[in-house]
C-alpha cells in the first residue's frame, strides 16, 4: 500500500496526509438501478420473510419449536396445511389492543419526553445530536432518548408485575400469534406510506433514490430519512422503539411463561435474558453512535427497515427465549459459565471495536486506540452538491486486524444465545445463521458502497487491512 498515504496522528494533534482524489468517485447509499439479482432477492424476500416468520413461531406454537415436524406431518399425510392454518390463532381485539397502546406509548416517549438522562448518567450522550453527512450534503438533529424510554418502559413493566397487576407478565407470550398479526399490518401500513410519502411529500427531496422498478424501490426505500415534523424520524423510532425496547420485554415475558408453566426460571433463559438485556442496553446507551452506522448513514427506509423493525426484529431475534418456553434446558454450571464468558468476550469485541471508530471519527484521530496514536488512510469523497469532504480510515487497534471485528464480537454474541438452548433442536441456531448471512452480506454491500464513496482511497485501505471478519480466513 501507498506509505505515504498512510497517516498516524503526530504529538499534539493528527498529521494531514495528503490524499488522491479519483474523478469517477461515485455517491453511496443504496443503487440507482437494479440489476437482476437484486430484483429476484427483492421479490423473494417479499413473499418469503413473513412466511419464514409464521413458520417459525407457528412451529413452536403446534409443534414444540420442531421445525421438520409440520413438514413431516404434512408429507405423511397425518396433516394438511388448511390444518395447521386452523389451528394458528387468529387476530384478537386484545391483541390491537395492546399493540395499538404499545406503539402509541413509544411514539409518546419518542416525541414528547427531552432526553435527561444524559444529565444523570456521567459518559452517555443523549439529547439533541447530529447525524452523519447524508449524500444530499445535509445534517440531520436528532433527539436521542432511546435510553430513557428503555428505562421508563422497564420500570413500568417491573411495577406492574410486582405492584399495580395491571396485566399478567405473561401478556406478550399469551398473545404472540395475534401480536403478530398486528406487527404484519404496522410493518406493512408503515412501509406503504413512506413508498407514497416519497413520491408526494418527501422529506428531503434530494435525497431520495427512484430506481423506477416498483419492487425494489418498496424493499429498498426511497426516502433516505423519511421524517414527520421536525422530530419524528422514522428510521430511528421503528429500528429501535417498537422493536428494541420491546426486544427485553418479550424475553421477561417468556421468563415469566417458564416460570408459570414449569415453576422455576431456567439458567439457560437467565443467560438469554441477561445477554440479550445487555446487548439492548449498550445498543441505547450508544444510540448517539447508532446514528453513525450503516442503517441511518446508508440505507434508505423501505420495507426492509420498516417491516423488518416491525416483526422481523422482534420474533425472529427472540426465537432462543421462545424455544425455551417449549423446550426448557438447564444447563450445568460450567456450561452456563463456558457460554457467558464466550459471550461476553464477544460483546467485549463487539463494543470495543465500536468504540474505537466512534472515538476516532469524534476526535478526528486525536486520540489514543490501544496506548498509541491511531494510524490511518486519509480519504474523501463528494457529496452530490458537488462539495469535496475529507475523512479518515483507521487501520490501528481492532480495525487494524480486521475491516469489520465488530461484526466478528457480534457473532460470537449471537452464538452464545444459541448455545444456551443445546443441541436438541435447529431453531434456536436461526439466530447465528441469519446473522452470519446478513452481516457477511452487509460486509459486501458496505465495502461495494465505501469502494465508490472513496474510490482508490478505499483500494488503500483493503491493502492495509486484508481481511474482512477473520485474520487469514476471510
Ligand atoms: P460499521 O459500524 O462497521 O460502519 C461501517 C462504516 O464505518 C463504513 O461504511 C464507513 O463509513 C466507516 N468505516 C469503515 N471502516 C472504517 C475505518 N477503518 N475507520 C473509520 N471508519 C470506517 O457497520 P454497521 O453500521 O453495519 O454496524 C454497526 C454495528 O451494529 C456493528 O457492530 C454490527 O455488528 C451491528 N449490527 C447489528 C445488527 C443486528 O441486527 N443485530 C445489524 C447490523 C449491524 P463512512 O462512510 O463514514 O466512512
Amino acid at each position: 500500500m501507498g506509505e505515504r498515504r498512510r497517516g498516524t496522528a503526530p504529538k499534539g494533534g493528527p498529521k494531514k496526509i495528503s490524499n488522491g482524489q479519483s474523478k469517477d468517485q461515485g455517491q453511496w447509499g443504496r443503487a440507482w438501478e437494479v440489476d437482476w439479482f437484486s430484483l429476484g432477492s427483492v421479490v423473494f424476500l417479499l413473499m418469503f420473510a413473513p412466511l419464514i416468520v409464521y413458520y417459525f413461531v407457528m412451529s413452536c406454537d403446534q409443534y414444540q419449536c420442531s421445525l421438520a415436524a409440520p413438514v413431516l406431518d404434512i408429507y405423511s399425510g397425518k396433516a394438511q396445511l388448511s390444518d395447521i392454518w386452523q389451528k394458528t390463532p387468529r387476530l384478537s381485539w386484545t391483541a390491537v389492543q395492546i399493540y395499538t397502546v404499545w406503539v402509541l406509548f413509544q411514539a409518546f416517549l419518542y416525541v414528547a419526553i427531552p432526553d435527561v438522562c444524559h444529565k444523570f448518567l456521567p459518559g452517555y450522550v443523549g439529547g439533541v445530536q447530529d447525524g452523519a453527512r447524508t449524500p444530499a450534503g445535509i445534517i440531520n438533529k436528532y433527539e436521542v432518548n432511546g435510553l430513557q424510554a428503555w428505562i421508563l418502559t422497564h420500570i413500568l413493566w417491573f411495577a406492574n408485575a410486582y405492584h399495580f397487576h395491571w396485566f399478567s407478565p405473561t401478556i406478550i407470550v399469551d398473545n404472540w400469534i395475534p401480536l403478530l398479526w398486528c406487527a404484519n399490518i404496522l410493518g406493512y401500513a408503515v412501509s406503504s406510506f413512506v413508498l407514497v410519502k416519497a413520491y408526494f411529500f418527501p422529506t428531503c427531496a434530494d435525497d431520495c433514490k427512484f430506481t423506477g422498478n416498483f419492487f425494489y424501490d418498496y424493499m429498498m426505500g426511497i426516502e433516505f430519512n423519511p421524517r414527520i415534523g421536525k422530530w419524528f424520524d422514522f428510521k430511528l423510532f421503528f429500528n429501535g422503539r417498537p422493536g428494541i425496547v420491546a426486544w427485553t420485554l418479550i424475553n421477561l415475558s417468556y421468563a415469566a411463561k417458564q416460570q408459570e408453566l414449569y415453576g422455576q426460571v431456567t439458567n439457560s433463559m437467565i443467560l438469554v435474558n441477561l445477554l440479550q438485556a445487555i446487548y439492548v442496553v449498550d445498543f441505547f446507551w450508544n444510540e448517539a453512535w447508532y446514528l453513525k452506522t450503516i442503517d441511518i448513514c446508508h440505507d434508505h427506509f423501505g420495507w426492509y427497515l420498516g417491516w423488518g423493525d416491525c416483526v422481523w426484529l422482534p420474533y425472529l431475534y427472540t426465537l432462543q427465549g421462545l424455544y425455551l418456553v417449549y423446550n426448557p434446558v438447564q444447563l450445568s454450571t460450567p456450561a452456563a459459565v463456558g457460554i457467558l464468558l464466550f459471550g461476553l468476550v464477544g460483546y467485549y469485541i463487539f463494543r470495543m471495536t465500536n468504540h474505537q471508530k466512534d472515538l476516532f471519527r469524534r476526535t478526528d484521530g486525536n486520540c489514543k486506540i490501544w496506548g498509541q496514536r491511531p494510524k490511518y488512510i486519509e480519504c474523501s469523497y463528494t457529496s452530490v452538491d458537488g462539495k469535496r469532504h475529507h475523512s479518515k480510515l483507521m487501520i490501528s487497534g481492532f480495525w487494524g486486524v480486521a475491516r469489520h471485528f465488530n461484526y466478528t464480537g457480534d457473532l460470537m454474541g449471537s452464538l452464545a444465545y444459541c448455545l444456551a438452548c443445546g443441541f436438541d433442536h435447529l431453531l434456536p441456531y436461526f439466530y447465528i445463521i441469519y446473522m452470519f448471512i446478513l452481516l457477511v452480506h452487509r460486509c459486501i454491500r458496505d465495502e461495494h458502497r465505501c469502494s465508490s464513496k472513496y474510490g482508490k482511497d478505499w483500494k488503500l485501505y483493503t491493502d492495509a487491512v486484508a481481511y474482512r471478519l477473520l485474520p487469514g480466513v476471510f
